[in-house]
């Protein structure tokens, strides 16, 4: 499916990031159609609704992690959060997976997930639970807070960067990130997500941070 490159954002100062890879690198596990949808629909959708509605304020001349720190729980401009939040989580989850990912990972992520969750099957299981109990939408991630690494999930746009904490992997739990391939199956979305996709390569570089 082409067409990737020819996308209209509008005229904004928030960009979106180009994927990782080609949209049906991810298949079997998650097929060329959700990508392409969620990319080019969702994740663009957002982009291009901070745009407008920072356009013209003093937020347009912020970087987007600016503008996320400083619109965070201001109730004036949750739509504005929303949006912009939306963006960097959807850039940090294309890059959360990688084709032939997945699995245990080695070197120094490794290490630190067993020194703070005792095992890579207790880290497993707790950022499975995690992304499945998330009511409705929202995101699980392994992020860094201080020197440990903690599972924790959130809401809608929710996103640990708001909070001071540095998110090493997420996963979008919303129904637009696995409906077209798993329907109401989660669980199994984010068993394929662990087993087959997760780049820990990425997850390493945010630990070094
Ligand atoms: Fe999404």
């Amino acid at each position: 499916m082409a067409g990737l490159s020819c996308i209209d954002h509008g005229s904004g100062t928030i960009t979106q990031a180009p994927l990782p890879y080609e949209p049906d690198a991810l298949e079997p596990y998650i097929s060329e159609k959700t990508v392409f949808v969620h990319y080019n629909k969702h994740h663009a959708g957002y982009v291009k609704k901070a745009n407008q509605m920072i356009k013209g304020s003093d937020l347009d001349s912020l970087t987007l992690d600016e503008i996320i720190k400083k619109t965070y729980g201001n109730a004036d401009q949750i739509g504005i959060f929303n949006n912009a939040a939306q963006v960097f989580n959807h850039t940090f989850y294309w890059n959360s997976m990688k084709p032939g990912g997945g699995g245990m990972p080695t070197g120094a992520i490794a290490e630190k997930i067993i020194a703070d969750f005792g095992s890579y099957a207790a880290f497993k299981k707790e950022f499975a639970a995690a992304a499945l109990s998330q009511f409705g939408s929202g995101w699980a991630w392994l992020v860094k807070d201080g020197d440990a690494l903690k599972i924790m999930k959130t809401a809608n746009a929710d996103t640990p960067i708001a909070q001071g904490l540095t998110p090493l992997l997420t996963i979008d739990v919303w129904e637009h990130a696995y409906y077209l391939d798993y329907q109401n199956r989660r669980a199994d979305y984010i068993n394929a997500y662990l087993e087959k996709l997760v780049n820990w390569e990425f997850a390493e570089a945010n630990l070094a941070g």
